[in-house]
């Protein structure tokens, strides 16, 4: 039986004979592995599309022990992006996360968007890529069942001055904070963080890079939304660890 989607490799696990094993960010299917045959050499047409970061229209065939791709028509390979130390640094931050996020049939085509949107922004330089780190981990956070409430303080709803907890992703506000143990992880947001937050997780998907932000917010809200996705995923991504070396 075989079966087509279309999907972004995030990974590929090495095998014998020149085969590897595909991670593959599908539309319609979630995360899946696939394996190409004899991609190797580089000669085959299968090559291209077994890249990391190949976006794809696949033909897999559905065998007992998983899928084979048989053939994959070659969308987009972010070319651009692979010519750049600190892009692809990134980008291969963005797979390391999706992978771990582990998108299923009902968010992967949700996931795939915001990927290829962020990654095009990232190649193209629409945006600085901390803004686009930011953008990315907060959405496909909150696209994935890891939403933080940005409502306001949970306990009394004021929106303003407001401190973030990012073990359980609520706020607090000054006067309502008590209630928190006071040993529990917490930043205090500017107010221009705090919205960008609650833009970037309830926008439309479109409209969710059109937003500015001062130099010193952006940081904040950089380093805010790191803290955050590493307390959420309890990660440890070493695609993350070598981006931030060499920034
Ligand atoms: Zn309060």
């Amino acid at each position: 039986m075989t079966v087509k989607t279309r999907g972004i490799v995030l990974g590929q696990i090495p095998m014998r004979d020149q085969d590897k094993k595909l991670v593959i960010l599908t539309e319609d299917m979630g995360l899946i592995e696939a394996i190409a045959r004899k991609v190797n050499g580089g000669r085959s047409s299968l090559s291209a599309a077994a890249e990391v970061l190949a976006y794809s229209d696949f033909c897999l065939y559905a065998g007992k022990s998983g899928y084979v791709v048989n053939s994959a028509d070659l969308n987009q390979n972010f070319y651009d992006l692979r010519m750049d130390l600190t892009k692809i640094s990134l980008a291969s931050y963005f797979c390391e996360l999706t992978r771990f996020i582990l998108p299923d049939r009902d968010n992967g085509g949700i996931c795939l968007k915001l990927l290829l949107n962020t990654l095009w922004m990232l190649e193209k330089e629409k945006r600085s890529p901390s803004f686009l780190k930011a953008v990315y981990e907060l959405r496909l956070l909150s696209v994935s069942g890891f939403a933080p409430d940005l409502s306001g303080c949970l306990r009394c709803g004021a929106e303003e001055n407001l401190i973030f907890f990012p073990v359980d992703g609520t706020l607090f506000c000054p006067e309502c904070v008590g209630v928190m143990p006071p040993d529990r992880p917490k930043i205090v947001l500017p107010q221009p963080v705090f919205l960008a937050m609650r833009y970037i997780c309830e926008a439309p998907d479109e409209k969710i890079f059109s937003f500015r932000l001062n130099p010193d917010s952006e940081r904040a809200l950089e380093s805010t939304a790191e803290y955050f996705t590493l307390c959420q995923t309890g990660g440890q991504f070493k695609s993350l660890d070598f981006y931030k070396s060499i920034r």
